[in-house]
């Protein structure tokens, strides 16, 4: 027998199955799917089986090594999902095959990461007379439940229990014991409003493969989402509940728990290697009909899946874009809903672009939700022109928001204050009136480069002198705008001394477990305002919390990126859906040097539909999703003469041959030179283009051995870095 195995080696030139003998002893054992050992030139490299066959064409075949893994392998449908994941992203196949599987289940780590077993004892069949009495506690106990775990028998008595094994009366086993403990609870189950009921009765009615259910924030989707995973589990299938990333896990565990008990895994980031090892193979074993988790839940290898929902599915995080395969969650579930006839649930307040323009053409099946349960307001919104206050500006507080969060402290509500911001990109901000550089070409945000001392369309290559005066109010004013929550922390101890003040940001929640007791922290009110950055956006839901401010709405807008306001938007929208959720109208206090960005204007009224209207309209004019696709191809080298000499022979190619595409560039990065390599980006705009798969697939071929260039794929991209 002769097996074709994938080398687990990330090089697109052995990106191909290579054949090896199976020896006599394997032949009963190996399966497709499984991890081997196999002699790779001179080394002993891991792999997967993808063929099984009678004989190779290759002659001197070697021998594979050894099994990795009898229990755990790659299934049926997996094997195809890596196959069409290499089409849609480009990616060699082994890391499509790579990303599906938790890290711990390779060989390597797993000399770490290893099962944990607990002991336990049954009778064995000696005859025994004469038993103290804590020998017959142990005894009744076996007889009563099977076993006892060593635990239990030390509980009674240590010394009684080593006698009853001295004597053999005992015998030992070992049973495994998995890290996570998952608790049943009491079923709380509420009942849906009629809104909510319409909405499953239509999702579960509808010949459609794909919902997106439009509901404002509170409006109840999260139950919308249990009924539906019910209904499924009803029908002996099973569910896969996607969330954005840690921030939401904890309570929509909780909340499920509370419903489903213990049929549940929760696959995440903070979870350990050995307690994701775990999860995976409770999932595995067919112990579970739910998994909830972020992005890579995606491939949780449940089997008959009759639904998978995509909570908040406008959150970025659904795109793996910082290395291969750069996948999108939706995409993934696509194929896994085909493969099981499975239905496909997105949902958010905010639908992105995309989404509620493939719903808007029929193409998913639309549901709104339109109103928070119980008849609760949307917060009430307010404005403040910084412009006009910046006599007043305490730090980077209003008059207003600083009031605001005295009342609030007095009447024992809590506050989440945002400070948006994001990491990477540097721009240029003028203090004095708000105006922020931007490309003519591209309507995107300059980048200022430090080293070149310049500001740079990342998109186009369009460059400008740096500057210090304000081309728009002529002030000597233009600052790169760049705060921390510590320093806003401090800012407010010094206005508000006895304010009790939490940061959750990504320095303090970067510790395992630390996320969940901040989130818990708050909940119990030992702290007045939760402050940190986007991270407090995302779907926490706490009673007490009648005030949301956001300190700086500008930081997004001028992100350079197409998406700059649907972010914005999204973010403050989402914000804001935090504040009054369970008393009285909640409050929104929004501080902005641009308030008449519609951006700003359409969420403080709460109208997303005004919003997407003006956002389609920008993105026609400037082809943009959801009009076009768009791929990001980078170029990188450490020799910049030479890459830029490729990159321009590449765009030329793609040019010359594509005649319905758009192609941009080739501009250096955002980030310009990482690990040495210098980085060039070509970008893609198109709409239908048959031939542009297999042009790419030529012109990495091409370039496959060439160690001087490397050349990354980015489909659908979030980030142009
Ligand atoms: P969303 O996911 O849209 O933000 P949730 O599902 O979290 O909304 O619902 C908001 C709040 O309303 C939660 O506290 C939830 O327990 C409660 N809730 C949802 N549906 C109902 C219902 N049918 N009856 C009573 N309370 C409900
Ligand atoms: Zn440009």
């Amino acid at each position: 027998m002769v097996a074709g195995v994938l080398i687990e080696l990330s090089n697109r030139n052995i990106d191909r199955v290579f054949d090896y003998n199976v020896p006599a002893y394997l032949i009963s054992k190996i399966k497709i799917g499984m991890r081997v050992v196999v002699p790779f030139s001179r080394l002993h490299l891991e792999g997967f089986v993808l063929e099984l066959k009678d004989k190779s064409e290759v002659d001197n075949l070697k021998e594979i090594e050894k099994i990795v893994d009898q229990d755990i392998f790659l299934n049926q449908e997996q094997i195809l999902l890596g196959r069409l994941m290499k089409e849609d992203t480009l990616s060699t196949l082994i890391s499509c095959y790579q990303v599906m599987l938790p890290k711990a289940l390779k060989a390597s780590i797993n000399s770490n990461v290893s099962k944990k077993y607990d002991t336990f004892y049954k009778l064995s069949d000696k005859e025994f007379t004469k038993l103290n009495k804590t020998q017959q506690q142990i005894i009744d106990k076996i007889k009563k439940e099977g076993e006892i775990k060593r635990s239990a028998a030390l509980n009674i008595s240590s010394s009684s229990l080593n006698t009853l094994l001295k004597k053999e009366i005992l015998i030992p086993f070992k049973k495994e014991h998995y890290r996570l403990k998952h608790t049943a609870n009491n079923r709380t189950i509420h009942k849906l409003t009629s809104e909510q009921r319409q909405v499953v009765t239509n999702i579960l009615e509808s010949k459609a493969q794909t919902h997106l259910i439009y509901g404002v924030t509170g409006s109840g989707k999260t139950e919308v989402y249990m009924e539906l995973i019910d209904y499924y589990l009803k029908q002996g299938k099973t569910a896969i509940m996607l969330v954005p990333e840690i921030s939401l896990t904890p309570q929509m565990i909780r909340r499920f728990e509370e419903r489903f008990s213990s049929s549940i895994a929760a696959l995440h980031s903070a979870l350990s290697d050995g307690e994701k090892y775990d999860e995976y193979r409770r999932i595995y074993r067919g112990e579970v009909s739910i998994v909830i988790g972020a992005r890579s839940a995606v491939f949780a290898p449940l089997k008959n899946l009759g639904i998978i929902i995509i909570d908040e599915e406008h959150s970025d995080s659904y795109k793996q874009d910082a290395m291969n395969p750069r996948y999108d969650t939706l995409t993934v579930a696509t194929h896994r809903a085909d493969f099981n006839n499975a239905k496909i649930v997105l949902g958010s307040a905010t639908p992105s672009l995309e989404s509620f323009a493939r719903a808007q053409k029929n193409v998913y099946n639309l549901l709104c939700l339109p109103h928070r349960i119980n008849g609760k307001n949307l917060p009430h919104i307010e404005i403040v022109d910084m412009n006009k206050e910046v006599k007043y500006i305490k730090g980077h507080f209003s008059r207003l928001l600083l009031q605001k969060i005295k009342e609030k402290k007095q009447k024992h509500e809590q506050i989440i204050l945002l400070l948006n911001r994001r990491g990477y990109a540097s721009f240029l901000t003028c203090k004095n009136c708000g105006y922020t550089v931007k490309c003519p070409n591209c309507d995107i945000t300059l980048t200022y480069h430090k080293s070149s001392n310049n500001l740079r369309c990342h998109y186009c290559g369009y460059a400008e002198k740096y500057l210090t005066t304000c081309p728009n109010c002529g002030e000597k004013a233009l600052n790169d705008l760049g705060v921390g929550t510590e320093k806003v922390e401090e800012e407010l101890l010094d206005l508000i001394p006895d304010l009790k003040i939490l940061r959750m940001d990504f320095d303090t929640t970067s510790r395992k477990g630390m996320h969940k007791k901040i989130i818990e922290s708050f909940r119990k009110h030992e702290y007045d305002v939760l402050l940190g950055t986007q991270i407090v956006a995302k779907g926490l839901d706490f009673d007490k919390v009648t005030l949301v401010g956001i300190i700086n709405a500008d930081t997004s807008l001028n992100i350079p990126d197409f998406r700059s306001s649907e972010n914005t938007f999204s973010l403050l929208s989402q914000t804001s859906g935090r504040s009054g959720r369970s008393k009285e109208t909640g409050e929104v206090i929004i501080q902005t040097y641009n308030k008449d960005h519609y951006a700003i204007k359409y969420a403080s009224t709460h109208d997303y539909l005004g919003f997407y209207n003006k956002e389609m309209s920008i993105r026609r004019t400037l082809k943009y999703p959801p009009y076009y696709y768009l791929l990001y191809l980078r170029v990188s080298s450490k020799d910049n003469n030479y890459l830029l000499k490729e990159a321009t022979k590449i765009k030329n190619t793609l040019k010359n041959r594509l005649s319905a595409t758009i192609v941009l560039g080739p501009t250096p990065c955002n980030i310009f030179k990482k690990n040495l390599k210098y980085r060039y980006s070509i970008v893609l705009k198109y709409k239908k283009e048959e031939n542009l798969k297999e042009l790419l697939n030529k012109i990495i071929d091409y370039y496959k051995s060439n160690k001087n260039i490397t050349i990354d794929l980015d489909f659908n991209p979030i980030h142009f870095d």
